[in-house]
């Protein structure tokens, strides 16, 4: 999500080092963009909505007269609030005197919000961010180090912080907590950023800082000390990547990026939003339309694609947690099957851009017969998010690979919330929803045991690189993730696959099985196992190569995917499906295939 950019250093350079570097993170999405500067004693605020040329041209319009010599800026990709240039930062303490940028999520903003606002502080922003420039205002006496410290420990969720007060001038303060920063340590100059891309042409030496820390910086000095004020070492590591490997974060591609910080992205999908106590889920964008889920009768999962797959997920999901009857549908044939909606029917439009033509034709048809429409969409403010009646956002950040993998682990997660949340007021028991939040919260860790393997699954996946057909079979949950997977590979490796549910084998695509004819079986431990054998028998009797996912070695099989066990059959296929989409990266890469941008494929399919 997003990027920060803070310099110390030289007043000439700090705005032309800002916006280079703004520039660097643009790849990290952004919706609108803004710095501030310490020019003497005050500190100077641009801000735009739109690309880093619309913010140059408001510094062009307005010119700063930097004479200070520290900085800081933002490029924002919202989680809290429409662009717009109010929720652009850098924002500011009640005074005006304290500026900051953020990178992350304030899960509790809310309650610090009204604290705040029962002190008669008032917010001019609909952003999580306000609130800790507002609370650092309030706790500040001349020491904004120990102003920050002060103010983070009421703080909950993830956050990069880079904060100036205009009566320090020359004093810049960096802290972190589960979002990244990264510190530049130049020929007299100090650079803190999201991400290396940022620092790369002004230094190559630089200093990851960990979670729980702060840096003090005063011209080219600094400190580094923990959130209890102990010192913290840190050795200056130098980088060797170049700009294009540093925007990919060093990985290859933007699709093993995103791949891999999935653990990350799934963590900050969940945050905020689990009350373990009380067995119930929480999500704030759902509370206008609280009451009108008390009268549903019927839920509509509408998607297209890798969305759809997650729909299908989702809809066995509905089934098993509620007794409200659930259907997925593809969203370009909405409108052409009578779905006997109405205003009892809850319509939930899964899409990662919130701009996908077909959903969008859909979710208009549909409201004309006065059905409750929500949201699951990862771009805040997009068509999707301004036309249903409510939402939840992914805040994964942004996916920029064309083939959605990160975009699908979180939509098949938040549909398993909402199941739990209309299933705990329709009958669903607080054990069970408490075990299954529970199983929730280990996610993010069982989906970082899968890529530690990414190595073993490559080699797998290079012995069938040759193959030109592959099926990937799968039963109940593991059937959507069949499907999920054979995309995925036709995707990216332009080889053809077929998902089916483990039971359709016979009915027909079993007189293709020969020894060229390689099957993914999804064969983790769980209620179907036996059938699920049974079904890789049929296949290894026809000679047809069987690679299986599952909890163990499986000797039937020619090759197996060891994947962990989360130890529930409904969260099992999402950690299952990490596994396939490395198989097909894998495939892809061996292939040597351009995997970011796919032939033929668009990243937001914006037409119908
Ligand atoms: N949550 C903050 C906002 O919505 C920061 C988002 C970001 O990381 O860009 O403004």
């Amino acid at each position: 999500m997003c990027g920060i950019v803070a310099y110390s250093g030289s007043s000439d350079e700090v705005l032309p080092t800002l916006i280079s570097g703004l520039k660097r993170l643009e790849y990290r999405g952004y919706d609108s963009a803004g710095v501030a500067i310490q020019s003497g004693k005050k500190i100077e605020v641009r801000k735009a909505v739109g690309k880093i040329v619309e913010l140059e041209q408001a510094i062009a319009t307005k010119p700063i007269h930097s004479s200070g010599s520290v900085g800081i800026a933002h490029i924002r990709w919202a989680t809290h609030g429409l662009a717009t240039v109010h929720n652009a930062h850098p924002h500011s303490s009640a005074d005006r005197r304290i500026w900051l940028v953020h990178n992350g999520i304030i899960e509790n903003y809310q309650e610090i919000r009204s604290q705040l606002e029962k002190q008669g502080i008032k917010f001019e922003s609909e952003t999580d961010t306000e609130v800790v420039a507002k609370l650092i205002g309030t706790l500040y006496s001349g020491d904004i180090r120990a102003a920050v410290l002060q103010a983070i420990k009421q703080l909950k969720g993830a956050y990069a912080l880079a904060v100036v007060s205009q009566d320090e001038p020359g004093r810049l303060i960096g802290v972190k907590l589960a979002s990244p920063m990264v510190v530049g340590v130049g020929h007299d100059e100090m650079i803190i950023a999201s991400d290396v891309s940022a620092i790369i042409d002004r230094t190559k030496k630089v200093i990851y800082l960990e979670d729980g820390e702060l840096i003090d910086v005063r011209g080219s000095d600094y400190e580094i000390v923990g959130f209890d004020e102990q010192p913290a070492e840190h050795k200056v590591e130098q980088i060797d990547w170049d700009l294009e490997a540093a925007t990919k974060q060093g990985f290859d591609s933007f699709l093993l990026k995103e791949i891999m910080e999935q653990p990350r992205a799934i963590e900050d999908s969940i945050r905020g939003r689990i009350v373990l106590d009380d067995a119930m889920v929480k999500f704030g964008g759902l509370i206008d339309v609280r009451d009108r889920l008390k009268d549903i009768d019927q839920v509509v999962l509408l998607g297209i694609g890798t969305s759809y797959y997650s729909a299908k997920l989702g809809e066995l999901y509905f089934n098993a947690l509620t007794d409200i009857p659930t259907v997925a549908v593809m969203a370009p044939e909405f409108r052409y099957n009578k779905n006997n909606i109405g205003k009892n029917t809850w319509l939930i439009a899964l899409s990662q851009s919130g701009e996908t033509a077909d959903t969008i034709a859909a979710i208009e048809e549909a409201k004309r017969h006065g059905v409750l429409a929500t949201g699951i969409v990862n771009v805040v403010g997009s068509t999707i998010a301004r036309i249903t009646d409510a939402g939840v956002y992914n805040h994964i950040g942004p996916e920029i690979s064309v083939a959605s993998t990160k975009a699908f682990t979180s939509q098949s997660l938040i549909l398993l919330m909402h199941a739990i949340l209309l299933g705990r007021s329709d009958g669903l028991d607080f054990g069970q929803a408490k075990s299954l939040l529970q199983k929730i919260s280990q996610l993010p860790g069982t989906i970082a045991k899968v890529l530690e393997q990414c190595d073993e699954i490559g080699a797998i996946a290079h012995k069938y690189e040759k193959a030109h057909n592959l099926l990937y079979i799968g039963r109940q949950y593991n059937y959507p993730v069949a499907l999920e997977g054979a995309l995925k590979i036709k995707e990216i490796s332009y080889t053809h696959a077929e998902g089916l549910s483990a039971g359709e084998l016979k009915h027909g695509f079993i007189a293709l099985v020969d020894e060229h004819l390689p099957t993914i079986a999804l064969a983790t431990a769980d209620a179907l196992s036996d059938k699920m054998m049974a079904n890789i028998e049929e296949v290894k009797a026809r000679k047809g190569p069987v690679v299986a996912v599952a909890n163990e070695k499986l000797s039937i099989a020619d090759d197996t995917i060891v994947v962990p066990s989360i130890g529930n059959d409904l969260l099992q296929p999402i950690v299952n499906n990490i596994a396939l989409q490395i198989f097909a990266y894998s495939v892809a890469r061996a292939r040597g295939l351009n995997i970011d941008q796919p032939r033929n494929l668009a990243k937001s399919v914006t037409v119908e």
